[in-house]
């Protein structure tokens, strides 16, 4: 009997927030690895907000998965065959496998990780896709200053983590924004932020306006957007003349599809927006970090030490089984998870 592998594939795609109707966990033959491929068994996929965009048939910056294709993603695990030079049996690596159990790929799209320069999940977290998203957005279009205050919502994320992390270690102050007590507590402890504000407390962008302005004296010079809705809402109005908005993600909106923003009457919210960004000479900055890895070495060499010494802290979420990653995923998109969302796979 020829060897099994197991992948979840995208059943039919979701209408709003996904359903568990909508994937399917499928039995599939192990590849063969074709000449210059590798074949990996994964020990830890991730789940990250980007793969609910990848469920739609919009346009947008990639590809959507096809219907009854394997969901995509990065994972983490141990080389089982190869027919590279590059790789062999018993070695560690990344590459999109997507949410399965094994995955065959070409070399030349695998990195190669060293089990000895941490454990294997940074490299889906910390010091993977995300955490050089905070890393390059904060660095590149948030250009911190001493001094200055910044704001990013999803807090305990590997993305708001390690923004908030590098701000508060270059003299700013840091306010969170998070989805519960113990998040918020999570953010003011081990990640240091001087304030975290619990975003369920507040009903609207005018609550989380008065909360703010009291957690940020002196305005916000620097807003890292994650989430759009009500905290977009609620900071705009603080924002200093002259401030940084790198624009890297808007989860709360996701589930509203390619047309995210007429969602929950933010299109009503246009003019002042506008308004805003003219007033206040903002500068606005979207960027897909797929768009960037040429300075992702650059990164590593910057926060690797970090990670490593502690000076960053990290905080994983791991569930088990390749079965439970749909439940896991849906629940990431509610901010169920406690810190980077992984799944344990073997
Ligand atoms: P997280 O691990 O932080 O998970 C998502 C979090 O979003 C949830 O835990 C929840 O946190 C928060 N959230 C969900 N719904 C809402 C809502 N309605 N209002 C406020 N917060 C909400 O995710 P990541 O750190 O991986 O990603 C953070 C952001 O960065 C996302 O928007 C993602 O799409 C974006 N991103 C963009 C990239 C780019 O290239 N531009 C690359 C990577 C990520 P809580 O409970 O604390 O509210």
């Amino acid at each position: 009997m020829t060897e099994q592998m197991q992948r979840i594939v995208l059943a039919r795609r979701p209408e709003g927030e996904p359903v568990a109707e909508d994937f399917r966990l499928e039995e599939a033959a192990l590849p063969d690895p074709a000449d210059g491929e590798v074949l990996v068994k994964v020990h830890y996929m991730s789940l990250d907000p980007y793969m609910r965009g990848r469920m739609d048939d919009a346009k947008s910056y990639a590809t959507p998965v096809p219907v009854g294709g394997t969901m995509e993603g990065g994972a983490v695990g141990e080389v089982v065959a190869s027919k590279s030079d590059a790789f062999a049996p018993g070695d560690y690596a990344f590459g999109m496998f997507g949410w399965a159990s094994h995955g065959c790929l070409p070399a030349r799209e695998l990195r190669k990780l060293d089990p000895a320069h941490g454990p294997l999940t940074a490299a889906l977290g910390v010091l993977g896709m995300p955490g050089f998203t905070g890393w390059f957005g904060l660095n590149e279009y948030g250009k911190p200053k001493n001094g200055e205050t910044l704001v990013v919502a999803a807090a305990t994320g590997p993305v708001g983590s390690m923004v908030g992390q590098l701000a508060k270690a270059q003299g700013l102050r840091v306010v969170g924004v998070a989805g519960s007590p113990e998040k918020c507590a999570l953010a003011t402890g081990r990640f240091g932020f001087d304030a975290c504000l619990d975003h369920h407390a507040y009903a609207d962008g005018k609550e989380m306006r008065a909360a703010l302005a009291e957690a940020c004296p002196d305005g916000i010079d620097i807003y890292f957007e994650n989430v759009g809705g009500k905290v977009l809402e609620g900071v705009l109005p603080l924002l200093n003349v002259g401030g940084r908005i790198p624009v890297c993600g808007m989860i709360s909106w996701y589930n509203a599809g390619a047309l995210g923003a007429d969602a929950g009457g933010a299109k009503d919210n246009l003019p002042k927006l506008w308004r805003t960004i003219l007033v206040n000479r903002l500068h606005v900055h979207g960027f897909i970090i797929a768009d960037h890895f040429d300075r992702y070495p650059e990164f590593l060499s910057e926060v690797g030490p970090k990670v490593a010494s502690g000076e960053i802290g990290i905080q994983e979420d791991i569930a088990e089984g390749l079965e439970n990653a749909p439940e896991a995923f849906m629940g990431m998109l509610k901010g169920r998870n406690f810190g980077k969302q992984i799944v344990k796979i073997a």
